[in-house]
């Protein structure tokens, strides 16, 4: 049984206020926003991190790459800035073992990060 949480939101099991959609990728708002924007998108099928990628999900990268686009744009930070984060392991705090990107954007971001 698949106890991954992203993978239960995917199944519509969890129920999470959707951002954009298609059939390979979820965007959500993040339960504890970090910033007024703060969204998260995910493939569909269970990559567990950034190092699991591999030339086979290069379709679904792409897609993920333009959904962070496309809601930067629907949510109105595309000229103000934003930032993308990805946690990797323990070091970064992953919390969740599903890939996710992180969109952070709506108020002036801190370098380097904590
Ligand atoms: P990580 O620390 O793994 O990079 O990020 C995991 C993110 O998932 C956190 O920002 C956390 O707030 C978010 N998250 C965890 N559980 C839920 C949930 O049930 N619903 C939503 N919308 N976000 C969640
Ligand atoms: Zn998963």
């Amino acid at each position: 049984m698949n106890e991954c949480i992203f993978c239960k939101m995917v199944e519509k099991k969890i129920p999470v206020e959707i951002v954009d959609e298609d059939e390979d990728i979820l965007a959500f708002k993040d339960i504890k926003p970090q910033a007024p924007i703060h969204v998260l998108v995910i493939p569909k099928i269970h990559i567990p991190s950034i190092t699991s990628i591999t030339k086979e999900h290069s379709r679904i990268m792409m897609k993920i790459i333009k959904s962070i686009q496309n809601i930067a744009k629907k949510t109105d930070i595309i000229d103000s800035g934003f930032r993308i984060v990805v946690n990797n392991g323990e070091n970064a705090g992953q919390a969740v073992d599903h890939l996710h990107f992180h969109i952070l954007g709506g108020r002036s971001l801190k370098w380097p990060p904590g």
